[in-house]
């Protein structure tokens, strides 16, 4: 029995893209030109400091993080996976766990030529393996990927029945390379080559024109908006509104903590609502509700999940979480909506149950001690320098 009184009710936040263990670099470079930043250092920072003792204590701060902020579902991708999937079943929490693909040598595959054995290993050792988890693959980007990888990927990832994840679109510098080498915008590209489908769950999207657009609306794509990483990196602002008006599902993520640099979707939640109505002059636009949509129910129909999760009905999962509204800030309440987007943070999320069993109790996790896990990453970071 869970004390609700005083409190909202609602369903589990879906973080749509994140990279979990990148709690570690949280902080570490700041402030910098995307490029600049991912690979002079971020890029060598993974080669330095990651290995599977490092990538397992810091996905688990990243789902601690997430399941006391509300998050009940993710969809994530990185390196040394077996470690991510390890961690976010101790605490818990439902999602999808890419491995990540990239024809450059990874901190975990040296030899980029492996990279899709790798791929598919993973998969085979974890499908099926969790009642609440799903292995998948994660290709970069359209700049890190030849043509050959990102096919493979797909046909591996539809093999299995499972989404594939890349990062598409993020700058303009990015399509600009894409039109050079291929003669095609990226979505157009993609579609090219069989990969517009609902299967496809495309982070950031920043950077559409109307043909994309409507492609990707009728072709089912799933599209992810990323505002507070997009912002900071001054990537642009994706054009959500016209992408869910022309049918494109649009879930909402936070990606990894070194681009953001928290994971709380109920920050980000307020942030997309207020970036909306910037960019198109129109308060009226992406409004909270449509925001809480995106967050919840659209973000689990990206994942292909709406089935199962992403609001409060008889017969879907058991994915809950309690907001506690006795405190200053949530007083009074005339909309829910409004309140949950503009007034909330994670940090009022009181109790979260996922699959029916509760995993936060009184604002503690019931699996894993938070204690321990900041202490290890803490360590972890003594040896990585700013
Ligand atoms: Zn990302």
């Amino acid at each position: 029995v869970i004390d609700a009184r005083q409190g909202f009710v609602m369903p589990g936040l879906v973080n749509a893209h994140v990279h979990a263990a990148m709690t570690l670099f949280r902080g570490m470079a700041d402030d910098l030109p995307l490029k600049e930043w991912l690979f002079d250092r971020i890029f060598p920072a993974e080669a330095e400091h990651l290995c599977p003792e490092t990538v397992y204590w810091g996905a688990l701060l990243g789902f601690l993080e997430m399941l006391m902020s509300g998050t009940t579902c993710f969809a994530e991708g990185y390196f040394f996976q077996d470690e991510t999937f390890r961690a976010a079943r101790l605490v818990g929490l439902r999602g999808l766990i890419a491995q990540g693909v990239i024809d450059l040598p990874a901190p975990d595959l040296a030899d980029p030529r492996d990279n899709l054995k790798h791929a598919k290993r993973f998969l085979e050792k974890w499908k099926g393996a969790s009642d609440r988890l799903e292995p998948g693959i994660f290709c970069h980007s359209l700049s890190t990927c030849s043509r050959q990888t990102i096919e493979s990927a797909w046909e591996i990832s539809q093999e299995f029945q499972l989404p594939m994840q890349i990062h598409l679109s993020e700058t303009a510098g990015e399509v600009r390379e894409v039109l050079k080498d291929t003669g095609m915008r990226p979505v157009m590209y993609l579609d090219a080559l069989g990969l517009m489908k609902p299967d496809l769950i495309a982070a950031h999207a920043v950077h559409l024109d109307g043909k994309e657009i409507a492609c990707m609306g009728e072709r089912g794509a799933g599209a992810v908006h990323v505002p507070e990483s997009n912002m900071k990196l001054a990537s642009g602002v994706a054009q959500v509104a016209h992408m869910r008006q022309k049918g494109i599902p649009v879930g909402l993520g936070t990606d990894g903590c070194s681009s953001n640099n928290n994971l709380d979707l109920f920050g980000e939640m307020d942030t997309a609502a207020k970036l909306g109505k910037v960019m198109s002059r129109d308060p009226v636009e992406m409004d909270a509700k449509t925001v809480l949509r995106m967050a919840t129910v659209e973000g689990a129909a990206v994942l292909g999940l709406e089935k199962e999760i992403g609001t409060l009905e008889a017969g879907k999962k058991a994915d809950i979480v309690v907001v506690d509204l006795d405190k200053p800030h949530l007083c009074p309440v005339f909309d829910p909506y409004s309140l949950l987007v503009y007034s909330a943070s994670g940090a009022d999320v009181k109790d979260v149950v996922v699959n029916g069993e509760i995993l936060l109790r009184d604002g503690k996790p019931t699996t894993v001690d938070p204690g321990e896990v900041m202490e290890k990453v803490r360590e972890v970071a003594k040896n990585i320098s700013r």
